[in-house]
């Protein structure tokens, strides 16, 4: 039997992030049923991010202009900048609004399973970034994984090199909010007791 358009529709999303075939097909009745509320005004706003969505030439962020926002808005602070691996890594920080830098998006994380190098990642417009601006640090916002650490080592490597004495800080690692101790892992705890704070 030949695929119709709702086949389709379902199929589609149930290829995206977090949504299986039952979710999909939830997804799909919800639009169908709320054609005006919930369908059309997606579509719009889908056809338009499609045509005007950019890369920022700065930072990698994904946004409607280039610059970016982030890049372009002078309220934020050029003297830092927040190393991620990805956009969505971006975007949570951003969530917590928080943090007043700028970022530098790396396009993904040296592996050495994965074959990923430093000629795979945006290294060297980091390196510029860092030796052509008034950087005075650079956050490190990498995963707490081997790929992140590894990472996080050969940039300090590298940024220290291209800049002496940048300063290169990473996020803390340890006891989630709300997180309670008997539920970590104890790699998470041992970290968590390494880095520990005064009050
Ligand atoms: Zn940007």
């Amino acid at each position: 039997m030949k695929e119709g358009p709702l086949d389709q529709l379902i199929r589609a999303l149930a290829g995206l992030p977090g949504l299986g075939p039952r979710s999909a097909q939830r997804v799909a009745l919800h639009l169908l049923t709320q054609r005006e509320k919930s369908m059309k005004p997606l579509m719009a706003a889908l056809e338009q991010t499609a045509q005007s969505v950019r890369t920022c030439g700065i930072c990698g962020n994904l946004d409607l202009s280039d610059p970016c926002r982030i890049c372009a808005d002078p309220r934020r602070d050029s003297a830092v900048i927040c190393v991620v691996s990805g956009v969505a890594a971006l975007w949570a920080v951003e969530r917590t609004a928080t943090y007043r830098g700028q970022y530098h998006v790396l396009g993904g994380l040296l592996s050495a399973l994965d074959g990923i190098g430093p000629g795979d990642l945006r290294i060297e417009p980091l390196l510029r970034r860092v030796t052509e601006n008034d950087v005075k640090e650079v956050i490190l916002g990498l995963s707490a994984t081997v790929d992140g650490q590894s990472t996080a080592h050969y940039l300090t490597d590298r940024v220290t090199a291209a800049k002496p004495g940048l300063k290169v800080t990473r996020l803390a690692h340890g006891v989630p909010v709300g997180g309670e101790l008997d539920y970590l892992d104890d790699g998470t705890i041992a970290t968590a007791l390494r880095s520990r704070a005064a009050l």
